[in-house]
């Protein structure tokens, strides 16, 4: 029986002197929305034209023929810098190598190549490399259509294995997942170049990108910032601090988690609660941190410089941003000054900065050390008594005793987690009882220890972490004591 085969590829082999590869001769895509942009060394540069011109093998370009408003196009799916090679080499932009091999060409053929840029050679030499020279591409047809889904799905398909054997990184894997209404958006907000599909070629700058991600000091590792936005996302999604490890990164793109549908349209996606809420806190972090003393000579901000850091000022001014605080442009100022003070005592030797050294040790990126992060980050900036109220007023601690007292219990409630310990299997871990006796920050009580009706101080040290249910119960025994 006949293997049928549903995919609608031709593949036509061909092998095209290296004048069809001038930019004058066709019109070549080099950066699919797919492709990450990569630029080879002039020595590899280099280093291809020798193997032109002696006769050594180059591998085959993989090129899709694509109609784009009648005129014919190539998309290059494989061949991205050996076709930039070529075209800079005929552009007159470097020499050929003055190497052995090719002096000794240039010695039996009576030629002039060794050393040589484009416009220094004689016409017959010129000739040699555009005619003389071959390049084998292999032209995949049958899926032309630049705005068809299934089309675009096919040539990315091909693109992904064909770098199977270069191994993209998680990041770069997930940037061509140009399906996915996640990696769309992430692309757009942070990436620094952009695809123009009305027009369909690619551009080297991206108008929508956020000015947040100007700030950030990575250097120019920008597919960093497309995780630092997924991350953002995730926190979101989640509503606080939450896994941002890798895996759940991907997970992201795939469009697996809670209600995110990988065939949502674009519109749908960004009018989505978690989405405009990102949204408004890049806007916010902007805002914030444009003003800094502290810049580079890039205009990015010193202490953005590392991921774990900034994800938890980013949970941290969230809080303030949706939480229940009066918090807005007037605290701005002191939010910077104190994120800057933070940093300066993580690059200080932070010796005796309990607080920096616990910050430190909770780099991970899964959701206990960001939240263990966030809590410690957050009583730090409580201590400075910065002028950010928070509206909630009924209470006897003040926030900045909650939050030392909830960062103390490590988030867990003293009663369950009594409780859960004696129903603990003698074969389990005491970190699960902990984990089973979490409570969220906006579902929990601080409790005194010693009965505030019994002269009991409203102090941290006799405060402790209840969850509704067990202050509830409290207060009713107490109240039958009091009878
Ligand atoms: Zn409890």
């Amino acid at each position: 029986m006949v293997l049928q085969r549903e995919n609608p590829l031709f593949q036509a082999q061909q092998t095209w002197p290296l004048h069809q590869f001038g930019s004058d001769r066709h019109d070549f895509i080099k950066r699919p929305p797919y492709q990450r942009k990569t630029v080879w060394e002039r020595k590899k540069q280099k280093s291809l034209m020798e193997s032109f011109i002696c006769g050594l093998y180059v591998p085959p370009v993989v090129l899709r023929s694509i109609t784009h408003e009648t005129i014919q196009k190539y998309e290059v799916i494989d061949g991205q810098q050996r076709i930039t090679a070529i075209q800079d080499y005929l552009n007159d932009e470097y020499s050929l190598p003055n190497s052995q091999q090719i002096r000794e060409i240039d010695n039996r053929q009576d030629r002039g190549f060794a050393g040589n840029s484009f416009a220094e050679l004689s016409d017959d030499d010129q000739a040699a490399i555009e005619q003389d020279c071959n390049l084998t591409v292999d032209i995949l047809q049958g899926i032309s259509n630049p705005t068809s889904t299934e089309h675009q799905q096919l040539a990315t398909q091909v693109f992904w294995r064909l770098q199977q054997g270069e191994s993209l990184n998680t990041l770069e894997e997930n940037h061509s997942k140009i399906t996915s209404p996640v990696r769309n958006y992430i692309v757009e907000r942070a990436d620094d170049i952009s695809f123009d599909y009305d027009e369909y070629k690619s551009l080297d700058h991206n108008d929508d990108r956020h000015p947040f991600f100007s700030l950030v000091n990575y250097g120019n590792n920008r597919l960093k910032h497309l995780g630092l936005l997924a991350r953002f996302l995730l926190i979101e999604i989640a509503d606080g601090p939450a896994y941002v490890t890798g895996t759940r990164v991907t997970r992201l793109f795939d469009c697996e988690k809670g209600t995110l549908n990988p065939n949502e349209d674009q519109t749908a996606f960004r009018s989505r609660r978690e989405v405009q809420r990102t949204d408004e806190m890049l806007d916010t972090l902007h805002d914030i941190f444009k003003d800094t003393e502290m810049m580079t000579d890039d205009d990015q901000v010193v202490y953005f410089d590392n991921e774990y850091y900034i994800i938890t000022l980013y949970t941290l001014i969230r809080e303030l941003q949706f939480g229940n605080y009066r918090f807005n442009s007037g605290n701005f100022r002191e939010i910077r000054e104190f994120a800057r003070d933070f940093y300066r005592r993580m690059q200080n030797e932070p010796v005796g900065d309990d607080a920096i050294l616990r910050f430190k040790s909770k780099s991970q990126q899964s959701a206990d050390p960001v939240a263990a992060r966030h809590w410690i980050m957050m009583n730090e900036l409580w201590k400075t008594e910065p002028d950010i109220v928070e509206l909630d007023s009924q209470r006897l601690f003040t926030h900045a005793q909650r939050v030392a007292i909830f960062l103390r219990d490590d988030r867990v409630c003293q009663q369950c987690l009594e409780e859960e310990l004696e129903a603990l299997d003698p074969d389990e871990d005491e970190s699960k009882a902990k984990n089973r006796a979490r409570v969220a920050w906006s579902n929990w009580d601080a409790d005194h220890i010693v009965m505030h009706a019994e002269g009991g101080d409203t102090t941290i040290e006799n405060g402790q972490v209840r969850c509704p249910e067990h202050n509830r119960s409290d207060n009713v025994i107490r109240s039958e004591l009091t009878d």
